[in-house]
């Protein structure tokens, strides 16, 4: 431990194997994992395809180099733009890469339309990582705090306000992209409205702003669509992706359309690891399972059977103010800060989060089955009901 930079709080548990949906501790006692890595392990833990997939590519080549072609990642990036309706995309290592490439895009993008300091506009709440630029578009001072100076060129609004992204766009002439989360992770599971995105994304269409959507956490099938954004027909320019696409091996992407799928050019961004033979074998065997065996619509109809079990399970529960989210998303938010519920569901065989304070998150793989879905939503409930 005392190895280790002190970055995080982290629970007195260690795992030595997983299947499926449970984990198994060192001690030999089983969780069902309502939580997948935070939306990163959609296919479950030791899933056999995404295993395949590694084994038989780490025993030809690991890594090479984007000095040369990547046979495997431009397999993945043929299967990645076309569920997602793209044209092309880059590969880096995880989800704040992804969005530092979506930013440095935008930018780039804004200096070619003769604006000199190109300004994002990014969402109160909003989760986009840790690094310098994304933690300065993130909207959380906590995770700010202690970093200053903060990164410039972020103008920041509040979600679901259509009349102040109006009032932008009068008095900002130096914006260049909008960027949201469709569903906020990190802040609550806040679901952006629809009607709100829509609106955001014409006026992006109008200003000439790219309209581009963080689904770090949102894509790869947890809420029912490949993407979110193509289950609420919105068409982004720029979209960028993480968590779930390697089921556990780093991996993300920054995907573009149309003009933005233009706007870089050789040597104008990179990464040494990023799209290298073993995450794209494993990107591939994800997008291969989750299209072969249906969890798009299994993440629509486990998120509802989770969903109506705990309503029915929690009816009359004092501390219960709402459950939202889509798919496999879920946020369950109570009256008061819940953060010791993490303990006392792993005390009772369940692992689950809370973000934003008061808020339960699930994030179950995409492959629970009905049972397994029953149990997380019955023991979770418990944890409700008795919770004063
Ligand atoms: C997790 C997350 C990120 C950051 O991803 P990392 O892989 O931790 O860098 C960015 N955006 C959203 C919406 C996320 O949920």
């Amino acid at each position: 431990m005392s190895a280790l930079m002190q970055t995080y709080a982290r629970l007195p548990v260690t795992f030595s194997h997983g299947e499926g949906v449970y984990l198994f501790d060192t001690d030999g006692r089983r969780y069902l994992d309502g939580i997948a890595g935070i939306a990163v392990n959609g296919l479950g833990h030791a899933h056999p395809a995404v295993t395949a997939a590694i084994r038989a590519q780490a025993d030809k080549l690991v890594h090479t180099s984007n000095l040369y072609r990547i046979a495997a990642q431009e397999q993945l990036g043929t299967a990645l733009t076309q569920v997602a309706d793209m044209e092309n995309c880059f590969f880096g290592n995880s989800g704040a890469e992804a969005n530092e490439a979506a930013i440095k895009l935008a930018r780039l993008y804004g200096h070619t339309r003769g604006i000199k300091k190109p300004a994002i506009v990014v969402l109160e709440g909003a989760f986009h990582g840790r690094t310098l630029a994304t933690l300065s578009a993130t909207g959380n001072r906590k995770i700010q705090a202690g970093f200053e100076p903060l990164v410039s060129g972020f103008v920041r609004a509040p979600r679901n306000d259509i009349e102040a992204l109006r009032h932008i766009a009068a008095n900002n002439p130096d914006v260049v992209a909008f960027l949201a989360e469709p569903i906020q992770g990190e802040s609550g599971v806040q679901v952006l409205d629809p009607l709100y995105l829509q609106a955001a994304r014409e006026i992006c269409s109008k200003e000439e702003w790219l309209f581009m959507l963080d689904e770090v956490q949102t894509g790869n099938g947890r809420t029912g669509t490949y993407f979110a954004c193509q289950g609420l027909d919105l068409v982004p320019d720029v979209v960028t992706t993480a968590k779930g696409l390697g089921n556990g091996v780093p991996i993300g992407a920054c995907l573009a359309r149309g003009t933005a799928a233009q706007v870089f050019g050789a040597g104008q961004h990179g990464s040494t690891f990023g799209g290298n033979p073993l995450a794209c074998a494993a990107g591939l065997a994800v997008i291969n399972t989750i299209r072969q065996d249906g969890l798009q619509a299994n993440a629509i109809a486990m998120g509802q059977l989770i969903t109506d079990t705990l309503r029915a399970e929690c009816a009359g529960a004092k501390q219960l103010v709402e459950i939202r989210g889509k798919g496999l998303m879920l946020g369950i938010e109570l009256r008061k800060d819940c953060g010791e519920l993490v303990q006392r569901a792993m005390d009772a065989g369940l692992l689950i989060n809370v973000a934003g304070g008061n808020t339960i998150r699930l994030l179950p793989p995409l492959v629970i089955n009905a049972q397994e879905a029953r149990d997380l939503a019955i023991g979770v409930a418990e944890l409700i009901r008795n919770f004063d």
